[in-house]
């Protein structure tokens, strides 16, 4: 997608088409250079999305367009390696093996409960090495809490 493709589909007051729009900013959320060329659109952002209803059935859809004006926030004030946005945020779809296959951390180890279910995994940032813990979780969907170890 394209920066004009994000914005249209982020602005659109369509949901599930507001959805897409921020879902890609997150895909890419370690990527600086993709990332600022969103900076000029941030008012755009919050004007077009204020005030409307979502909805989501088990976690609200606000949640990815805040998330995305967060990612746009961080790089666009420098504060340091962009791993922060996995664990220094209030979102949980991002999923270690997706970061791993874009290059953006190594995954070192996976701890199992009982042998069966993953309990967390253990990941470093390929950045700055920063190591994480991402405890994966499930209820109505499969989610995970990033920490720093
Ligand atoms: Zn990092």
């Amino acid at each position: 997608m394209t920066t004009d493709q994000i914005i249209q589909d982020i602005t659109s007051k369509d949901i599930s088409r507001i959805r897409t729009g921020a879902c890609e900013i997150i895909s890419f959320s370690q990527d600086k250079t993709k990332v600022l060329p969103l900076k000029v659109y941030r008012q755009l952002i919050i004007d077009k999305t204020n005030g409307l209803d979502m909805g989501g059935a088990f976690a609200p859809n606000k949640r990815f367009v805040d998330y995305a004006l967060e990612i746009i926030d961080f790089h666009a004030s420098d504060k340091g390696c962009p791993c922060s946005l996995y664990s220094d945020y209030k979102y949980e779809c991002n999923n270690p093996n997706r970061e791993r296959d874009k290059s953006n951390i190594s995954i070192s180890n996976v701890i199992r409960i009982e042998n069966k279910w993953i309990d967390y995994y253990i990941c470093k940032c390929l950045k700055c090495e920063q190591k994480f813990q991402a405890f994966e979780r499930e209820g109505h969907y499969m989610w995970w809490e990033w920490k720093k170890v």
